[in-house]
């Protein structure tokens, strides 16, 4: 039997802002000693009062915006009471029957890394809401240890439609989710630092039936890889159940372990009733006029698969673009470059290609890198002939390891390029005595023959003539 994969995902992103939620806590407690960025507020001490941080609101706004969400005009706090160690005061403050936004989408592509070709793809979004996060616990032995840290750090929960059909259309899904989030200013999305995690729904049913059957939810994935994996493997696990005929007639939950690469069942799923949500009676509804929701989006920026298009359209291809989109570095130098030499594909090259290469091979990261206007100087240098692209390559090499600029380095290494013509008519000759074939072959028919002596000159310049120049005078002194 054939089957269809459907997968929907829960995602909850930690924002960005100074401080937590509803309190003045620093809200970046990476690196920093357990339980020392905590206060009453998001300790729940009884007695205190949480306030909302307009930054936290307003950051949500745009990126429900970013998903092209409806921001609703009315929504209010929810409190979701459960007991767990890392949730000092027994209850979330999120948002439930009315969350702050509804009914987005994002358009996003995915690629097949065998083929590399890449497919668009949407997936709706249900909703975005926001609420508070818990601390964390660390396992040890027979033991556990709390830190309340991140208690209180102010996290989105998106919500999508099972839209999803396959375990690489949820990761590239995630993927775009993480640079909108980015571009909207919200939240840094580091997926080292757990600051996007997954819960992740999925069923077969067979192909062509258009019921949706119970879902696995997958909890807890901290990356895009144990997302893949962890659908994969359970879609796998599904598919082998459905063939024996017994397919799941109840909603499960279970936990990806990613060492052993499998999942293991966590619980059965509490509905919201096990929940006792009711509206958080300590904060107001949050009432938003449209003119107030359009001053804060006005200038949001354009979307990361916007920006794909645009710079796929100039020719660069999906890889390339990708890289520009996702790296700020990249992107500022290949604009730069690309405003002086009006040549995409070039500038790409030397910031994609030869610049990023470079920086490998010698153990540089992109914070070492040249500052953009000393490349657009090497592009123009190249593009008006002042050095070869031969040269320039070595230039750009010299350029990351010294730190000089490329007139400092042409100039003392005297790697001008060579365009004495006198010069350049004397080795062309030469270059015709020794390659006699390649002028019998071009005078039969054949044109790319002269490469031969165009490439031997070049040899005795040291890639520093101008190659155009050569296949000139070559043409001239055959004619
Ligand atoms: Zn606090």
């Amino acid at each position: 039997m054939e089957f269809e994969t459907i997968i929907g995902l829960e995602v909850h992103a930690q924002m960005n802002t100074k401080t937590k939620m509803f309190c003045g806590c620093d809200n970046d407690a990476w690196g920093k000693e357990p339980n020392t960025v905590v206060c009453p507020v998001c300790m729940g001490h009884p007695g205190t009062l949480p306030v909302p941080n307009r930054a936290v609101i307003e950051k949500a706004i745009r990126s429900s915006r970013a998903l092209k969400c409806t921001v609703n005009e009315r929504s209010h706090f929810d409190r979701k009471n459960y007991f767990y160690p890392d949730l000092p005061a027994g209850y979330q403050i999120s948002q439930y029957k009315f969350p702050l936004a509804s009914n987005g989408m994002i358009k996003f592509s995915i690629t097949d890394p065998k083929t590399n070709k890449s497919e668009s793809a949407e997936c709706r979004i249900l909703r975005l809401h926001i609420e508070n996060d818990a601390g964390k616990l660390t396992h040890r032995g027979n033991h556990s240890l709390c830190d309340y840290n991140r208690a209180g750090t102010p996290l989105m929960e998106i919500v999508t439609e099972p839209d999803l059909r396959s375990a690489r259309a949820a990761s590239a899904f995630a993927d775009e989710l993480r640079r909108i989030l980015i571009a909207a200013g919200s939240s840094e999305a580091d997926m080292f630092k757990g600051m996007m995690r997954f819960d992740a729904s999925i069923s077969l049913r067979p192909k062509g039936d258009t019921k949706l059957y119970p879902r696995i939810e997958i909890k807890n994935l901290n990356s895009f890889k144990a997302l893949e994996k962890a659908l994969t493997y359970q879609e796998k696990q599904l598919k082998k159940l459905w063939e024996e005929g017994k397919q799941p007639t109840g909603e499960t939950t279970v936990g990806w372990i990613d060492d052993e690469e499998r999942t293991q069942l966590l619980r059965d799923k509490e509905s919201a009733a096990d929940y006792r949500y009711f509206p958080e009676p300590d904060i107001p509804p949050l009432v938003f006029t449209q003119e107030y929701i359009a001053s804060l989006t006005s200038d949001l920026a354009k979307l990361p698969s916007e920006c794909k298009a645009e710079l796929t359209a100039m020719g660069l291809t999906e890889a390339e673009a990708t890289m520009l989109v996702d790296q700020p570095a990249l992107r500022e130098r290949f604009d730069a470059i690309n405003a002086a030499i009006k040549d995409a594909k070039r500038s790409s090259s030397i910031v994609l290609t030869q610049m990023v290469g470079f920086l490998k091979q010698h153990d540089k990261t992109l914070n070492e890198a040249p500052p953009a206007t000393t490349l657009v100087e090497l592009a123009l240098a190249m593009q008006k002939g002042t050095i070869s692209t031969n040269t320039g390559k070595e230039v750009l090499e010299k350029m990351i390891q010294s730190g000089k600029s490329p007139s400092a380095i042409i100039k003392e290494e005297g790697l001008g390029q060579v365009s004495d013509d006198a010069l350049l008519q004397k080795l062309v000759e030469e270059g015709i005595k020794l390659n006699p074939k390649a002028i019998e072959s071009f005078k039969a028919g054949k044109t790319q023959a002269l490469g031969a002596i165009v490439g031997w000159v070049m040899k005795q310049t040291k890639g520093q003539a101008d190659a155009g120049k050569v296949q000139e005078i070559l043409r001239k002194v055959i004619a």
